[in-house]
Parts: structure tokens; sequence; C-alpha cells
């Protein structure tokens, strides 16, 4: 709206572990192709101010449009499923992060580059095999925070931030990670705000 035509000062660029949106009480629906890859899929990527607040549904007139990533389609996903019930394409979903928060940072990136850079910084994270070098593996054990924090600080080179959700007998699980981005999409960069965790000091890393 009028009130979000200021400038955004980077991205959060959020991953989500399909076995923690799954596990929980509200359960998951597969999408229409199957379930997805063993990976983190990719949430969406955020404007964001350096204060933690944060535009939203910039433009109502910049509408998404499916034709224009056409080539993008199969990546998307694969990279970008959605899990939300009922079962879907991943166009609702992707349109509701578009509309919500990509409209917000069409100054920087229009619909296909919005797209495009979420995949390229979802192989650029390489987050899951980042955690398995580190011994972190979706095994249902329980690891330190510390330790998870330590492992993507070493593969991405800065802090992130992690949030938690409860499987449905309530144990604190990884569920989403928060990785800052520069305002082009290009590069990672360290944070300065970070979303509020709700993370225990040992956390379960789910099987999908
Ligand atoms: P939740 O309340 O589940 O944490 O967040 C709900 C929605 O609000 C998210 O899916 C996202 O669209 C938006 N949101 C939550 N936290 C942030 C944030 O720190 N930055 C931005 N840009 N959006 C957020
Ligand atoms: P945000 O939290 O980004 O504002 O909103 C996420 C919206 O997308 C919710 O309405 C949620 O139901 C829908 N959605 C569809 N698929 C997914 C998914 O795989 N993960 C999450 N977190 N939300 C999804
Ligand atoms: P949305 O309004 O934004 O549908 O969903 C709000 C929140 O509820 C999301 O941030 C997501 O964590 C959760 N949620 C929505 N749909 C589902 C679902 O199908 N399964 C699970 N586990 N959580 C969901």
């Amino acid at each position: 709206g009028s009130t979000n035509t200021e400038e955004f000062d980077f991205f959060f660029f959020v991953l989500q572990w399909p076995g923690s949106y799954c596990d929980t009480k509200n359960h998951c629906c597969y999408p229409k192709s199957g379930k997805p890859a063993a990976d983190f899929g990719i949430h969406g990527l955020w404007p964001n101010y350096n204060d933690g607040s944060y535009p939203s549904n910039c433009n109502p007139d910049n509408s998404f449009d499916k034709s224009e990533i056409s080539d993008l389609l199969s990546s998307l996903e694969k990279g970008w499923p959605t899990l939300a019930c009922p079962s879907g394409d991943g166009v609702k979903f992707w349109t509701h992060e578009w509309e919500k928060h990509g409209t917000c940072s069409e100054s920087q990136l229009d619909l296909h580059d919005y797209f495009e850079t979420a995949l390229k910084l979802k192989n650029q994270a390489n987050l899951l095999q980042t955690l398995k070098d580190a011994g972190i593996k979706p095994d249902d054990e329980f690891y330190d925070m510390e330790s998870i924090k330590d492992a993507i600080k070493g593969g991405i080179g800065y802090e992130v931030g992690i949030e938690c959700n409860h499987d449905a007998s309530g144990n604190s699980q990884l569920y989403q990670v928060f990785i800052c981005v520069d305002k082009s999409g290009t590069e990672f960069v360290e944070c300065t705000t970070m979303p509020r965790g709700r993370c225990a000091s040992k956390v379960q890393f789910p099987s999908f």
C-alpha cells in the first residue's frame, strides 16, 4: 500500500524443513506432484527493514502471472513445494508469496527474477548438505542448537535465524532457517535483526 513505498534493507530468505511442517498436529498435504524430496524447501524471499519490521502487499497491480515463469515451474515444484492442505500444484503458495512479499521488492527484482533468485539462493545455501557434513541429519535425533548454528555459520559464512515449532507430542524441532541476503538477492550478508526463535536448547531434526 501507500505506506510501504520506502525501500527495504535486506531479504530474509526462509527455508522450511518439510518434516517439521508435516509432523505437527495440523499435519500437511503433499503437493499434487507427489511427496517432495527430503530437503529444505523454500518458504519465501521476504524484504525486511533493519528494525525488524517489514513491508507487505506493496502493489496489488503487479499480479502473479504463471506464464512469465513457465521456464521455472518444474524447478519451483522441486525447490519450493507447497505442503498446506488441501494438496495444490504450488501456484497458490507462490501467488501468496509474490503478492505479500515479492511485490515489495519490485524495485530490485521483477516476477521472473524474484523466483529465479530464490531458486539460486537455495542452491547457494546448500543447507542440508552443510548440516549433514557436520553430522546433523534428519534422523529424529536431538541436536544442540549451538551446534546447528555453528554448522550453518561454517557453511554460509554468517549467523542465521532459526525458528522451531512443535511436533504432535510437543517436542521442539528445527522448522525454518532465516538467511539474510542483500537487496539485490545475490549474496548472503550479516543479519541486522533476527526472527524470534522459540527453540529449546536441544531440538529434534525429524525425518521426512
Ligand atoms: P508467523 O506468524 O507464522 O511467524 O508468520 C506469518 C507470516 O508473516 C510469514 O509467513 C511471513 O509472510 C510473515 N513474516 C513473519 N515474520 C516475518 C519477518 O520477520 N519478516 C518478513 N518480511 N515477514 C515475516
Ligand atoms: P506466510 O506465512 O508466508 O504469510 O503465509 C504462508 C501461506 O502460504 C499460508 O497461508 C499457508 O497456508 C500457505 N502455504 C502453502 N504451502 C505452504 C507451505 O508449504 N509452507 C508454509 N509455511 N505455508 C504454506
Ligand atoms: P496460513 O494462514 O498462513 O494458512 O497459515 C498460518 C500458519 O499455520 C502457517 O505459518 C503454518 O505454520 C500453519 N499452517 C497452515 N497450514 C498448515 C498445514 O496444512 N499444516 C501445518 N502443519 N501447518 C499449517
